[in-house]
């Protein structure tokens, strides 16, 4: 059994898209064990996006994801969590591929995501990528008492200053 952290971008948000994706991840034979509103600190975005600190988009997209570029009002996203087998692949495989134009008809990100001009994917959803990532990301956006029976008890990573300066 996995648990897999789904958000649901600015531009998803933006375009009216929360509702349907929630239906393509039901159809796929997922269940839901958390849902929450967040704010997105730049802390909390940063540290969500580690891994590509080093990338020339990524200044971009860490104001992508606190809805810079699509006005959401106090970077409000909605960050879900997901469990079943196979949980992550099968979520991935519901969002499509990372670039839009390379993304299957009838992915979420296939059917609604687009590259702006500037180049930037707006790719509609946030789906982890692997197992350590969905453990770590569960745990950044969720704590375990959010999420109904938690597979990752301990919390770690969670965005709290606190939590940032217990293991950073
Ligand atoms: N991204 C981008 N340009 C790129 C690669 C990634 O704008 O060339 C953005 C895009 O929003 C993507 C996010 O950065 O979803 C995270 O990149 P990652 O490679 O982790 O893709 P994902 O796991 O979201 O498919
Ligand atoms: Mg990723």
């Amino acid at each position: 059994m996995e648990q897999t952290l789904v958000l649901i971008k600015p531009d998803g948000a933006k375009r009216k898209l929360t509702g349907l994706v929630i239906d393509r991840l039901d159809g796929a034979g997922l269940r839901l064990v958390a849902a929450k509103v967040v704010s997105v600190s730049e802390e909390l975005a940063r540290r969500h996006y580690r891994m590509l600190k080093d990338k020339p988009f990524f200044e971009n997209l860490i104001q992508y994801i606190r809805g810079k570029f699509h006005e959401i009002p106090d970077s409000q996203i909605l960050a879900l969590v997901y469990e079943g087998e196979g949980a992550i692949a099968r979520v991935r495989q519901a969002a499509g591929a990372t670039n839009p134009e390379e993304a299957a008809p009838g992915t979420i990100r296939g059917s609604f995501g687009r590259v702006t001009t500037k180049g930037q994917f707006e790719n509609v959803v946030h789906a982890s990528g692997n197992a350590e990532d969905a453990e770590f990301e569960v745990k950044l956006w969720f704590t375990p008492a959010e999420v109904l029976h938690p597979i990752y008890p301990v919390t770690r990573g969670n965005g709290t200053k606190a939590e940032a300066a217990a293991w950073s």
